[in-house]
């Protein structure tokens, strides 16, 4: 049952047809027939109805198998006429409706009606009827996977029929016997079994029994790889049904055909025979009878290498009734072409889909069908790139298959060993682990090229950080040679030639019309005897502590240089008449106010003149300006010095 569709099988492949369907589904589908049924009676159908009162039921098989959905019509019109008294003439009813039901993939109803009729057997029971039964009931079990008990069953049904002397039935017993042993791979007993019933059915010139066997030996030589044998089979099995004439055993050789083609690897052929069987198949009303020809015709499709015509087929398959072993194959298949494509999140959705639905299907579990999701799963990251992941699932893969193949037969294995199976296996597994080992490589290396872009990086930071270093120092040693360049060492005041810069640069910045401009000169008093009285280290003692006292006076904008021995230049940008007379009277108290200390530790005071001039019209050029301080200064030391003067004050 879990083998893939091969040309047999097929019918009985459709076993879930109804399993799967809703109860809503199933009222539906009653509706309707209860319309067919009741429109048959009062339409000119009913003249027919008259005529079912007399039809045959033991011996309409042959009328079943040619077309069972019109058959099947008639033997349900019959049971609304018949009110059954006869056991027997029920129990020919309920296997002909069983037979219709098995050929209408209606596989649900046919089990029930299988069991009904059981209930009906007695030992007065006409053993042709018991022989119909058992065959049944072998379909029934070799569709559930139970094959062993399916050939008792049908061993059963060719004893009864050999000891009535009922060829045809011994012969469709043994050709179903057959085709049983050939699904437990007893390949060989099943041609013995084959070849013994063919010849009897040559003796007996049966059409239809003839055809049959020919369709099981197709479907036999296509499980044993004998592609050429199974189509020359299959289409001999054709020319017998289409003789006389019977749809549902027509397409179903017809699928036996297209997949003997599919897995002989010529796809355009099994193409033809799905699109022609999915074509014949509508002999029943019954849409997902799509499903198994959408099925053949998409995996085809893929296995060719056609993934988009494929996917689009799978999708349409997917919503049709279909057995869960069958949409699990084409989710597996959709994964596989959602790779190809370059779909690896879809073929992720796919696959996960694919493994709820195993979970489902508790038989499968542990077989080569369930395992191949690692074998997906091991493709999907191969192409992200994770090798050693795609390795790992790979051998696990081979691994869990090689104990499934250890468990079947000798002769099943060595069939595999015959079809390079093995060979391609190491191939893949070798191709992964170089792979694997490739990106294990490449993972060292860049881990190495990493610490080697550390270590570069490191040695750029240091780098970077001798230049910062050399840059903050060069910088420093600038500052300070600058510092150096305008300081005057004695005072830690500007230098003259600095104040002198700086009073040019206010002077021809600061007109009298846009701003103020004053200059503040100033001149130690009577420092010739400070030198003289205390020595000349006194004497730069008071210069350098008078000059702290003058630079903290002064406001952050102003300026202050020594230009002489004792002497003073203050620049005073933006400041009026009154507050740079203020700021050189502070300065003067502040150092007349200030105590000097000589050698000995004795206390003495000093005082200072200053001469201010305020930039003005009259100014063109910096030395007017000074000279105009300078006047105020020689004033103040003129008038008693320790004061200070305004040039404009000076009467000139
Ligand atoms: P006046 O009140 O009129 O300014 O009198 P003064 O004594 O301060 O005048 P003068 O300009 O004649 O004297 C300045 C003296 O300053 C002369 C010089 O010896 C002395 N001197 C000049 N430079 C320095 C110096 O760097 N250190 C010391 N200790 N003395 C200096
Ligand atoms: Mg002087
Ligand atoms: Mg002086």
């Amino acid at each position: 049952m879990y083998t893939l569709p091969l040309s047999k099988g097929f019918v009985d492949l459709l076993i879930a047809y109804l399993d799967n369907k809703t109860p809503m589904y199933k009222y539906l589908y009653a509706f309707v027939f209860y319309l067919i049924v009741a429109g048959s009676c009062v339409l000119p159908l009913g003249s027919l109805a008259q005529q079912l009162d007399i039809i045959d039921l033991e011996n309409m098989s042959s009328e079943v198998r040619t077309d069972p959905w019109k058959a099947y019509l008639r033997i349900a019109n019959f049971e609304e006429q018949s009110n059954f008294d006869d056991n027997d003439e029920k129990l020919w009813f309920l296997i002909r409706k069983a037979q219709a039901e098995n050929l209408l993939y209606l596989y649900n109803d046919f089990e029930q009606t299988l069991a009904s009729a059981y209930q009906l057997i007695s030992h007065t029971t006409a053993p042709k009827a018991v022989i119909e039964l058992n065959i049944f009931s072998g379909i029934l079990d070799r569709r559930k996977g139970n094959y062993q008990s399916a050939k008792t069953y049908f061993l059963k049904a060719m004893s009864l029929a050999q000891s009535h002397q009922l060829v045809p039935l011994y012969l469709f017993a043994k050709q179903e016997y057959a085709y049983a042993l050939s699904l437990l791979n007893q390949y060989e007993i099943a041609l013995t079994q084959l070849n013994e019933a063919y010849s009897l059915a040559l003796e007996l010139d049966d059409e239809f029994t003839l055809a049959v066997l020919n369709e099981t030996y197709g479907a036999v030589y296509g499980y044993m790889k004998k592609n050429e044998l199974s189509v020359s089979y299959y289409q001999q099995a054709l020319q017998g049904y289409t003789k006389i004439n019977s749809k549902p055993y027509t397409a179903e050789a017809v699928y036996g055909l297209a997949t003997t083609y599919r897995y002989w690897k010529k796809y355009d052929l099994a193409i033809s025979n799905f699109k022609h069987y999915l074509k014949i198949i509508h002999f029943a009303e019954n849409s997902d009878i799509d499903f198994y020809g959408n099925y053949g015709l998409a995996m085809t499709y893929a296995e060719k290498g056609d993934c988009v015509r494929a996917l689009s087929i799978i999708e349409t398959a997917l919503v049709l009734s279909g057995e869960l072993d069958y949409k699990v194959e084409l989710l597996k298949q959709r994964a596989r072409c959602e790779i190809k494509l370059g779909q690896l999140t879809q073929a992720k959705v796919s696959l996960s889909e694919a493994t709820k639905m195993f979970i489902q299907l508790p038989e499968l579990k542990d077989t080569t069908w369930e395992i191949e999701i690692d074998e997906i799963r091991s493709d999907i990251e191969k192409e992200l790139g994770n090798y050693q992941l795609a390795y790992e699932l790979i051998v696990g893969y081979y691994q869990k298959r090689a104990k499934i193949e250890a468990d079947l037969s000798d002769e099943r294995l060595a069939g595999l060993r015959n079809t390079f199976e093995l060979e391609k296996r190491d191939a893949k597994i070798k191709l992964l682990q170089e792979q694997a080992k490739a990106q294990a490589l490449e993972a060292e290396r860049n881990y190495e090229n990493s610490i080697a872009q550390q270590y570069r990086l490191a040695l750029l930071l240091l780098f970077a950080l001798i230049v910062l270093i050399a840059f903050l120092w060069q910088r420093r040693n600038t500052k300070k040679f600058i510092a150096l360049s305008i300081t005057d060492s004695l005072s830690g005041l500007f230098n003259r030639r600095y104040i002198f810069e700086l009073f040019e640069k206010a002077f021809y910045s600061i007109s009298p019309e846009n701003g103020s401009l004053y200059i503040l000169l100033l001149d130690i008093d009577n420092f010739k005897k400070i030198n003289d009285n205390f020595g000349h280290a006194v004497g730069d003692d008071v210069i350098r502590k008078l000059s702290g006292i003058c630079q903290s006076t002064l406001r952050n904008e102003d300026a202050i240089g020594r230009i002489g021995g004792e002497e003073f230049l203050c620049i005073l940008p933006r400041i009026d008449n009154q507050q740079s007379i203020s700021i050189a009277q502070r300065m003067l108290s502040n150092i007349s106010q200030a105590l000097f200390t000589n050698n000995e530790g004795t206390k003495f005071n000093v005082t200072v003149s200053i001469g201010i001039a305020k930039h003005s019209k009259a100014c063109s050029v910096t030395k007017e300006l000074f000279l105009q301080a300078d006047k105020a200064l020689y004033y103040a030391k003129n008038n008693g010095k320790n004061r200070v003067v305004l040039f404009d004050d000076i009467t000139h």
